[in-house]
């Protein structure tokens, strides 16, 4: 029996179990057909943020952004290639706090960009402010071990 890591489709949003060695290799979601990685965030929501980060045995970074909000869009820019670079390790996922108030109330958002880190399904730490590629992978892998 090999070791298989819960992974949350990006796309219809259920939980697939994939094998540790083939985790790398990405693979397809058993009920979409879509990959489970496509080297982008992927657009979280209320109906499907707890699902990811409950269900998740991977890491997952959440970027809190605003479309109204400069260095929002510097953060998204680097948080897109810090995606290619980072996952399947680790999920990106981004929440539009314009649109999605609640989730930005219930984390307790007060500026923006924020990063927030969670861990099997608890917040281990967050950032508020844009960081540039490097940095932001520091500060990710400080905090992921690896
Ligand atoms: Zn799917």
């Amino acid at each position: 029996m090999s070791d298989a890591l819960h992974i949350v489709c990006p796309h219809c949003h259920s939980v697939n179990r994939v094998p540790r060695e083939r985790l790398a290799s990405g693979g397809k979601c058993g009920r979409c057909k879509q990959p489970l990685f496509e080297g982008e965030p992927v657009n979280l929501d209320q109906t499907n943020f707890a699902q990811h980060i409950q269900r998740s045995d991977i890491p997952v970074l959440v970027d809190f952004w605003a479309p109204w909000c400069g260095p929002c869009k510097m953060m998204a820019a680097v948080f897109t290639q810090a995606a290619a670079r980072l996952q399947p390790q680790l999920r990106l996922a981004k929440v539009n706090t314009e649109v999605e108030q609640g989730l930005a109330a219930q984390y307790g958002i007060r500026s923006i960009p924020t990063l927030a880190l969670f861990m099997n399904g608890q917040e281990v730490d967050r950032v508020a402010g844009a960081l540039d590629l490097p940095s932001l992978i520091n500060w990710v892998s400080q905090r992921i071990g690896r």
